[in-house]
């Protein structure tokens, strides 16, 4: 099942233009296909209502989109990136649908989701630190359960991001992350990223009653 996935996966086209001060990394379709294989085994993408926030060409969502949810939201500010992901739709298969939303996915014109994907900016860019913190608030708010790609070493960040909302990381997986030489400051033809992708349960799905 994952190998399928991963196979119609990589048809997702990534950025045409891609912006550096927006961090604009695709997430390899094998690394995709692993998270969303997790989370529908957790019971977390087959009729529920799943959000990828900052979905860029749409390769969670379109991910998601695969595995018979009740409906899925991908909320992206570059309208560039969304045009792209509405095509992605077609090249993964004409059977999937997106609803596709321009707009700050850190303020994300919703209201409550069962689960949220996402591979946020990460914040190396600018040497600003845990830029996907606002992604994580948002999440929080939103969801029941969020999946979520980080910088490695992010770990203890999320637990206690997590733990401060009476969250709790549950699932952590590392992951190598293959990036095409795409921006000027790159030096070699390919870059690796080391990183890890967290399974959080947030306060809501966790409170009793
Ligand atoms: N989730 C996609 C793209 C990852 S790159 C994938 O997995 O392939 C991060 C994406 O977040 C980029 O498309 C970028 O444009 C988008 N982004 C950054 N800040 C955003 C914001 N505040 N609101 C919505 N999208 C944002």
């Amino acid at each position: 099942m994952k190998r399928a996935l991963e196979q119609r996966l990589s048809a997702v086209e990534g950025f045409r233009d891609p912006s550096a001060a927006l961090e604009q990394y695709p997430t390899p379709a094998d690394i995709a296909a692993h998270l969303l294989h997790l989370a529908d085994l957790h019971g977390d993408v087959a009729g529920r209502t799943v959000a990828d926030l900052g979905t860029g060409t749409g390769m969670l969502a379109l991910g998601a989109a695969t595995r018979n949810p009740e409906r899925v939201l991908a909320v992206e500010r570059d309208p560039d990136a969304l045009a792209v992901a509405r095509e992605n739709e077609t090249r993964v298969d004409p059977g999937v649908r997106v609803d596709w939303l321009l707009g700050d996915a850190t303020r994300p014109p919703l209201s409550r989701v069962d689960t949220v994907v996402m591979n946020p900016p990460f914040g190396a860019q600018r040497g600003q630190r845990h830029a996907d913190r606002a992604f994580l608030a948002a999440a929080a708010e939103l969801a029941d359960v969020s999946y979520s790609i980080h910088n490695a070493g992010s770990k203890a960040f999320v637990e206690s991001f997590a733990a401060d909302r009476g969250g709790e990381l549950t699932h952590a997986f590392a992951a190598e992350f293959d990036v095409d030489r795409q921006f000027e400051f790159h030096t070699s033809e390919r870059e690796t990223l080391d990183v890890e992708a967290f399974r959080v349960e947030w306060a809501t799905r966790r409170s009793p009653g």
